[in-house]
């Protein structure tokens, strides 16, 4: 048996509790099936499937992250706010990639620092609803859960929780991380093909013509080092991750496998997995599942998080205070984020852990239009980013990160950006199946503003 890479083995060695003891604890937004030796049997089942990720790589991400915490890189974490079953497709797989390579790109070259890429991909199948069920001229069903629980039309059958779906989330993730693998090795994200990541989209915006500038200034510098002989592998390929929430009980405990190197558990139905900010409750199943396995955990704080939520949660997951262990994801809104940031951050901070803050500028941020669609404002995204770096500039500490939730199409769900989108466009190309994304130009934008906020 290998040791474990880097050193001493975590204090944190006890086995994972079974799922009959998680399911004794305090559990929210969990799917009510209909039968229950039909769940049992699926579950049996993915206990048998190959892990989708491995421990060693999970090792990796979390050495990435410790560098992230301590100031040495910055961290990229964004995709969909929920994948479908329908949209693993090469065409969107790719669409994600390109889009988040592009910011990374754009924030390496002016931050002059490394990005640690990770997708909300291959595995973003389930969702956390406010509302049980949601009513329709007179009808009501069973809200819509993601498609790892039920379907997304609003009919009675399509409603139903089906446990047989989490196979379909399993073989959805397989396919997704096999091209993501293909994508980040095989040649695609060659930094030497910089330009043609863009090549299929229209030239038509600003952000556009700034992101061809960089990339010919980039492309540039390569000639002139491949003219001095430098040949590097870290130019044709990058590491890339796969994250998800990690909300379902039945298919995360059946995704956890033992490391054969170092006989401690890691759930690997994704390498960085989170908890979301409906499900940290201290006493609940979730924080009591996660503090068993391995991986790297993010964690969502909302505007109503105060200094002992924080420190305590740390001191659950992160009893060891291990570099790279946790990542804090804040979400508290453009309004909050300067009142409500820097008591969170100076408690944990105390406690002489290192940990990633990232900011996520979306779920705080999210409104109804008079028109019926859930968004978000640009200028309320850009507001929240901009606080979060003021906050850290004024501690001292280090702003690490954000989550955002992007496609790499010309969606019309945000509005706002470059292209000014109104509430009256949101129509034209409203496609999320959840929350609202940032399109491709509203993506590359604020990736700019935020290369010019690690450039400072
Ligand atoms: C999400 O990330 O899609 C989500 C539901 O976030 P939060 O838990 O922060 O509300
Ligand atoms: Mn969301």
């Amino acid at each position: 048996m290998m040791a474990v890479r880097g050193s001493r083995l975590p204090a944190m060695s006890q086995s994972v509790p079974s799922l009959e003891a998680l399911n004794a604890l305090p559990r929210v937004q969990q799917p009510s099936y209909p039968d229950p030796q039909a769940t049992g049997e699926v579950i049996e089942q993915l206990r048998a499937l190959p892990p989708l990720v491995f421990a060693g790589e999970c090792d990796d991400l979390r050495a990435h992250l410790a560098a992230v915490a301590n100031r040495e890189a910055f961290l990229l974490q964004g995709g969909d706010c929920a994948e479908t079953f329908a949209g693993v497709n090469a065409a969107n797989i790719k669409g994600k990639l390109r889009v988040l390579l592009s910011m990374a790109v754009v924030m390496t070259y002016a931050g002059q620092l490394p990005v640690v890429k990770v997708g909300r991909i291959a595995g973003q199948y389930a969702k956390p609803r406010s509302k049980d069920t949601e009513t329709r001229r007179g009808l009501t069903l069973p809200s819509y859960r993601g498609d790892a629980v039920n379907g997304f039309e609003f009919t009675p059958e399509a409603r139903v929780h089906d446990p047989k779906r989490l196979v379909g989330v399993y073989n959805a993730s397989a396919a997704t991380l096999n091209l993501v693998r293909a994508f980040a090795t095989g040649g695609f994200a060659d930094l030497r093909g910089i330009h043609a990541w863009n090549a299929d989209f229209v030239r038509n915006s600003n952000v556009e013509a700034r992101y061809e500038a960089l990339a010919s200034e980039i492309e540039r510098a390569l000639v002139f080092m491949m003219a001095c002989g430098v040949e590097d592998d870290q130019l044709s390929t990058v590491d890339f991750y796969a994250s998800h929430e990690a909300l379902l009980l039945d298919y995360e405990h059946a995704m956890t496998r033992i490391d054969s190197r170092s006989q401690l558990p890691y759930d690997c139905s994704g390498h960085l997995l989170w908890i979301g900010e409906r499900t940290r409750q201290l006493d609940g199943a979730h924080v009591e599942f996660l503090r068993h396995v391995r991986n790297p955990l993010g964690i969502k704080l909302g505007p109503t998080t105060t200094e002992e939520d924080a420190v305590a949660i740390a001191d659950s997951l992160d009893p060891d205070h291990e570099p790279g262990r946790l990542t804090f994801i804040t979400r508290m809104g453009s309004k909050a984020v300067r009142t409500n940031l820097p008591k969170v951050i100076e408690a944990v901070e105390t406690t002489g852990r290192k940990v990633v803050w990232s900011c996520d500028p979306m779920h705080g941020n999210t409104f109804e239009t008079d028109n019926g669609y859930k968004t978000r404002s640009f200028a309320d995204v850009c507001d929240e980013v901009n606080g979060f770096f003021d906050v850290h500039e004024e501690l001292g500490t280090w702003p690490g990160g954000v989550h955002i939730e992007l496609t790499g199409d010309d969606v019309t769900e945000c509005l706002g950006g470059i292209d000014m989108l109104a509430e009256a466009d949101l129509a034209n190309r409203y496609e999320t199946a959840c929350d609202p994304r940032l399109n491709r130009n509203q993506s590359l934008e604020l990736a700019f503003m935020i290369a010019e906020r690690l450039a400072d």
